[in-house]
């Protein structure tokens, strides 16, 4: 060998795909081109505290969706580091996924049959249920039967807009794209509450928690599963081992601690059984 050619496979060996023959994963598998990529690209909220949320300081994305995708990056590239995070709103999540724009989207994205003719689920990775957020002196709201006449913020393309729907039908829903638009219009008194997953309303109140209330009467239970793209079951699968993996070895439990479990919350009615 030359000495170019020695020193070209040296280099070589140092990028984070290793020295070519070192990649584990089934040749042109989603597995296999992330990993010679070196680069996991996650489709994940950016205004969701404690789940999926972009520290306005340090720019570093935090929360229980961010330490999930960390931990695959991880599995896949050998650090968790090898990230790109693209903000990705409920309503742009199966474009996203079926345009390539991102490899998995992990954005409090429920699991429902119409969603799964676009793309493909991992098994659910955590329970949420949806609820309501108010003004903390506002006594008039405590059940999603007391909506009536009252105007209520959601996010489009969420199941939390569809829900409303069906069991506030005499609300007045306000659908914006993110949730945290909402936060300034409850606060204005524009809206009376705000509904989505409870994990959602946590981190809001967190902000705010002399200003709001969080009811506490989930009507819905919300399994979150990972979204790929609709044929690729191997990927999938791939995901669904690792998931098993971090509910056995702990993983779930030091994810959940460091996240959502800082708002006194206990993992109980969210954390999926052993698989
Ligand atoms: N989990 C629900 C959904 O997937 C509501 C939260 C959200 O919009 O991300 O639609």
């Amino acid at each position: 060998m030359s000495t170019l050619r020695v020193l070209l496979a040296v280099l070589l060996c140092l990028l984070p795909a290793g020295c070519g023959d070192g990649n584990p994963f089934p040749e042109g598998s989603t597995m296999w081109r992330i990993r010679e990529r070196g680069i996991l690209t996650v489709g994940i909220k950016f205004d969701q505290p404690m789940f999926g949320f972009k520290d306005p300081g340090s720019g570093r994305i935090t929360g229980f969706d961010a330490e999930m995708a960390r931990l695959i990056a991880k599995d896949l590239t050998g650090s968790e580091r090898n990230i790109r995070f693209v903000e990705t709103v409920s309503r742009e999540r199966e474009n996203f996924i079926s345009q390539g724009v991102v490899d998995v989207v992990i954005a409090t994205y429920s699991i429902t049959p119409a969603r799964a003719q676009l793309v493909s689920f991992t098994d659910p990775y955590y329970y949420a249920g949806q609820d309501l957020l108010v003004r903390a002196a506002d006594t008039t709201i405590d059940d999603v039967s007391d909506l009536d006449g009252k105007s209520v913020c959601t996010a489009k393309g969420s199941t939390s807009s569809e829900r409303l729907s069906s069991q506030a039908p005499g609300a007045t829903l306000e659908i914006v794209d993110g949730y945290s638009v909402c936060v300034p219009a409850l606060m204005a008194g524009r809206v009376d509450a705000i509904s989505t997953d409870d994990t959602i309303l946590l981190g809001l109140l967190d902000q705010h928690p002399d200003l709001f209330r969080l009811v506490r009467k989930p009507f819905g239970r919300e399994p979150y599963g990972m979204g790929v793209r609709r044929q690729d079951t191997g990927f999938r699968d791939y995901l669904n081992g690792l998931i098993s993996g971090w509910l056995r070895d702990g993983q779930w439990d030091r994810a959940f601690k460091d996240t959502i479990g800082v708002s006194g919350t206990a993992p109980d009615q969210s954390r999926p059984a052993n698989r």
